[in-house]
């Protein structure tokens, strides 16, 4: 099966084609400044076609974008495929599906209203998400069938305790103010592949999954259900991250708002675009200029950097606490995948939970799944490339089969 997954943004739109049976990748490219000057990149993971770096394609509009997508897709030379019958279905990555979607679904009208409905839990992702599925079914006609995987889902089994915040109950009620939480789609992929690492049933695991990349987030995966996770109704909580703030004292926006006169709008801006560990640093929200940073004496890096692995190890005590023990411990994302010197520091001192120093041979190897515990540890520590788009296509096939 060829699945084409498409996460489409406000003014990009990234896609892979894929085979979901056998994960292997035909092509992947991006769509950038669509409505702007458009530019098109293309790359056919096949031996001896080329790519297209950034190249100017009109695009007014996503349906454009889709059809330069389509375009590249099947092209007698460069092309991965003999003709579009040969995709199989479309896969969406929908930032937010509220609580009307605790799983992956076939995209129907009624799906597309119950989308729309949650707008407002997520204004700049979910209408740029519908535009994309609209661009698709315009390109491609309603004989191709289209799937909805949410980046909430995974996180619609918390229970009430750990989505309810405390605050007027009126605003859950009225305006299902709550915990939703993002990345599920990788939370899901990860907790998944730990269990087949560890030769278990998931039913039998609890699962700590630490997504660490420019977006931050950690989940309790206790039998294969989310139980709690860091972010919320945004993905402006829980861990300090490249720039956004995470959890903190709401008192210090009033603080600030009043001393330097900043509308709501600014304030939000300063803890999205600002904060995080740019914010500590001063230097940058990438973790490989703050490694360099530190590594030349700049204390406010690697006080960024211990800020970071401090709150990811007071939510791997916490979520060992609200699970009742820990099995294994997964990192991923661009961080949790490629920082050793983080994976130490984020563990360091757990042996009271059972965890052991890690294993600094295997700490040091990128790029495949691995078991980093130390000797004796009772608590697996695994590193587990994430690959949300094979996720979603993989949600795509089965939901296409059992049509
Ligand atoms: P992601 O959002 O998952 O793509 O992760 C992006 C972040 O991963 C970057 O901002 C970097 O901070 C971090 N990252 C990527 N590669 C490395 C690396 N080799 N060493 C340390 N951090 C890395």
């Amino acid at each position: 099966m060829n699945i084409l997954v498409i996460n489409a943004g406000s003014s990009s739109l990234k896609y892979q084609l894929l085979d979901p049976a056998t994960g292997v990748l035909l092509a992947k490219g991006l769509c950038e400044r669509i409505g702007i000057d458009g530019k098109f990149t293309y790359k056919p993971q096949v031996e001896g076609k080329a790519a297209l770096n950034a190249i100017d394609v009109a695009m007014p509009t996503h349906s454009e974008a889709i059809q330069a997508v389509l375009n590249a897709l099947v092209d007698a030379e460069n092309g991965v495929l003999a003709s579009m019958s040969e995709i199989d279905a479309v896969g969406h990555r929908v930032v937010h599906g509220g609580e009307s979607f605790a799983s992956s679904v076939l995209i129907t009208d009624e799906v597309m209203k119950a989308i729309e409905e949650c707008n407002p839990l997520a204004p700049l992702h979910n209408p740029a998400n519908l535009i994309g599925i609209n661009a698709c079914t315009a390109v491609l006609g309603d004989k191709v069938p289209q799937v909805a995987v949410f980046d909430t889902s995974f996180h619609q089994t918390m229970p009430n305790v750990a989505y309810t915040y405390a605050i007027p109950y009126e605003y859950y009620e009225n305006d299902k103010i709550r915990r939703y939480g993002f990345h599920g789609t990788s939370h899901r992929f990860v907790s998944a592949r730990a269990a087949a690492m560890l030769g278990k049933p998931i039913e039998e695991l609890n699962i700590i999954t630490c997504h660490l990349g420019n977006g931050s987030s950690i989940a309790a995966v206790k039998g294969g259900k989310c139980v709690d996770t860091t972010m919320g109704l945004t993905p402006l909580a829980g861990l300090p991250m490249g720039t956004r703030a995470g959890d903190m004292d709401a008192g210090v926006m009033e603080f600030i708002m009043n001393k330097y006169n900043l509308s709501m709008k600014e304030m939000m801006n300063v803890l999205n675009k600002k904060s995080g560990v740019l914010g500590i640093s001063g230097i940058s929200s990438d973790f490989r200029d703050l490694d360099a940073a530190e590594a030349a004496g700049n204390a406010r890096a690697k006080l960024a950097k211990d800020v970071f692995a401090y709150d990811v190890k007071k939510y791997i005590g916490s979520y060992a606490a609200a699970m009742g023990g820990v099995d294994a411990i997964v990192f991923t994302a661009g961080v949790g995948e490629n920082g050793p010197g983080l994976r130490v520091s984020m563990t360091a001192g757990l042996e009271y939970m059972g965890v052991a120093p890690l294993n600094a041979e295997a700490n040091n190897k990128r790029g495949v799944e691995i078991d980093v515990s130390g000797e004796g540890s009772k608590v697996r520590v695994l590193v587990i490339p994430t690959n949300e788009e094979l996720m979603i296509a993989m949600d795509t096939a089965e939901i296409v089969k059992a049509m």
